[in-house]
C-alpha cells in the first residue's frame, strides 16, 4: 500500500486518479483542486458552452458518486501551498497537510494577461459563465489572438450573431502550429462567416466586449518553491519524473524531456495514464503520439504529431472541398505530423503511422489514389 497525492483536479489530475484505480491501485488517493467544481473538461468552454449548445451539467468527467465509489478523496476549493520533500508532505492553504509516497503535480496553466484593463479571458468554468453572460449583452466583440482559443471564441460569438473583429500580431492565424495553407484556409472560413480578421496588429479594436486568447503560463510556482527544476514548465524526464523521483509532473504544467510543453487533452490524459501505470507496475518511458483538435464553425481540424515551419508540407485533397490534410515531412523525408481538416480518417491513419513509424513518401501522401490504410 502506498499513498498518492495529486495536486490539480483538472484533466490530468482526474485521469491519474481514475487510471490508478483502473490499474488496481489499492492505496489511498487524494485529489486536491483549488476550483470549487467537480473535475471537468475544458474544451467545451470555448465551443458549446459559449455558444449555448452545451450545458454546464455536461462538463464533469464523472459525478460525485464516482469518487466515493472508487475511494478517491476529493478535496475541492483547497489550494496546495507547499511541498516538504523530506517529510513527503503537501501543505494546504487551510493549514492542514497530507503525506505521500508518490506526488503527482498536475497544476495546469493560467492565462497570459495583457497589460491593459477591461479585457476578458477564458480558462475555467467560471470564466466561461461570465463570458457567456457578457457575450449575450454585447453589441460588438473584439478578440485579441488568432490562436485556437481566440478563433473558437470568434466562432461561438458569430453563432450568437455578434459582430466580431479579431486581431492577430503575426502575419497568419494559428502560426505557431500549422502550415500557411491551413492558416489561410481558416482565415477564409472566418472571413466568410463574417469575422473581420486583422493580421500584423496588436491594436485592440473598440468593442463592447474584449476577449484575449494570447497563450498561457504554466503553474510551476509550487514546484519551483520546492526546489524542483523548472523552465517553461516543470522539467520532467522520459518517465515524467521531476528532479525528485517521488514526484511526477504531467499535463499543461510539465516540460517534457524533448523540451516541449504541450497543452492538450491527449497529452494530459495519456501522461496521467502513464504515471498511473508506472506507480502500479513500475517504470516505463512515456511514448504517446501527441494529437489535438479544434472546432471552428463547421470545420474540425485534427492534428497528429508536432509540425514545425522547417518541415516540408504536402497537401492531400483540396482546400476548396473543405476536406484536406497536410502531411509534414522532416529533412530525411520522415513523416513528422499531419493536420486534417474534416478528414477524420486521415487523422486516425496518421496517428497509427506516427506511432508505428510507417514509411510514407511525400509523393504517396499527396496522391489521393494511394490507400494510406493499406500502408499500415
Ligand atoms: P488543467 O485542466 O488546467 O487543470 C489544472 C487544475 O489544477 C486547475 O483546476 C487548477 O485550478 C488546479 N491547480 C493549480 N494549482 C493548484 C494548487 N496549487 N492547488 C490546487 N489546485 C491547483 N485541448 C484539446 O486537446 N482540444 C481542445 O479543443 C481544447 N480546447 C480548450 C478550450 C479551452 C477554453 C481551454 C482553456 C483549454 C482547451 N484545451 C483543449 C486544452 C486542455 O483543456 C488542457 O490542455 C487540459 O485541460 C490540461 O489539463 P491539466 O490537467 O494539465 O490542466
Amino acid at each position: 500500500m502506498s499513498d498518492v497525492i495529486i495536486v490539480g483536479a483538472g484533466q490530468a489530475g482526474f485521469q491519474t486518479a481514475a487510471s490508478l484505480r483502473l490499474e488496481g491501485f489499492d492505496g489511498s488517493i487524494t485529489l486536491i483542486g483549488e476550483e470549487p467544481h467537480l473535475p471537468y473538461q475544458r474544451p467545451p468552454l470555448s465551443k458549446g458552452v459559449l455558444s449555448g449548445k452545451q450545458s454546464l451539467d455536461s462538463l464533469p468527467f464523472r459525478p460525485e458518486k464516482f469518487y466515493q465509489d472508487h475511494s478517491i478523496e476529493l478535496l475541492l476549493s483547497q489550494r496546495a501551498v507547499g511541498i516538504d520533500r523530506n517529510a513527503r508532505r503537501v501543505q494546504l492553504a487551510s493549514r492542514t497537510s497530507v503525506e505521500y509516497d508518490h506526488l503527482v503535480l498536475a497544476t495546469g496553466a493560467r492565462v497570459r494577461k495583457l497589460p491593459v484593463s477591461g479585457v476578458h479571458y477564458l480558462r475555467d468554468r467560471d470564466d466561461a459563465v461570465e463570458l457567456k453572460a457578457r457575450l449575450e449583452s454585447a453589441g460588438s466583440v473584439a478578440i485579441v489572438g488568432g490562436g485556437f482559443i481566440g478563433l473558437e471564441v470568434a466562432s461561438s460569438a458569430r453563432a450568437m450573431g455578434k459582430p466580431v473583429t479579431l486581431v492577430e500580431a503575426r502575419d497568419r492565424l494559428m502560426a505557431r502550429c500549422v502550415a500557411p495553407v491551413v492558416s489561410s484556409f481558416f482565415h477564409d472560413v472566418h472571413a466568410a462567416e463574417g469575422v473581420t480578421v486583422i493580421l500584423n496588429s496588436t491594436e485592440i479594436p473598440r468593442a463592447d466586449l474584449i476577449v484575449a486568447g494570447v497563450g498561457v503560463i504554466a503553474n510551476v510556482e509550487l514546484a519551483h518553491a520546492a526546489g524542483l527544476s523548472v523552465r517553461n514548465g516543470i522539467v520532467v524526464d522520459a518517465f515524467l519524473r521531476t528532479t525528485d523521483s517521488n514526484i511526477f509532473a504531467i499535463g499543461d504544467c510539465a516540460e517534457a524531456a524533448n523540451g516541449l510543453r504541450l497543452e492538450s487533452v491527449q497529452n494530459a490524459a495519456d501522461q496521467a495514464r502513464s504515471v498511473a501505470m508506472q506507480i502500479v507496475h513500475g517504470p516505463s518511458p512515456y511514448r504517446a503520439v501527441p494529437w489535438f483538435w479544434t472546432d471552428q464553425f463547421d470545420i474540425k481540424l485534427q492534428m497528429a504529431g508536432i509540425s514545425s515551419p522547417r518541415h516540408r508540407a504536402v497537401l492531400r485533397g483540396t482546400t476548396e472541398s473543405r476536406k484536406f490534410s497536410v502531411f509534414y515531412f522532416d529533412g530525411a523525408e520522415r513523416l513528422a505530423a499531419v493536420d486534417s481538416v474534416n478528414r477524420p480518417g486521415d487523422h486516425m491513419v496518421a496517428r497509427k503511422m506516427l506511432a508505428a513509424r510507417t514509411a510514407l513518401t511525400p509523393d504517396q501522401a499527396g496522391d489521393e489514389s494511394v490507400d494510406l490504410k493499406g500502408l499500415l
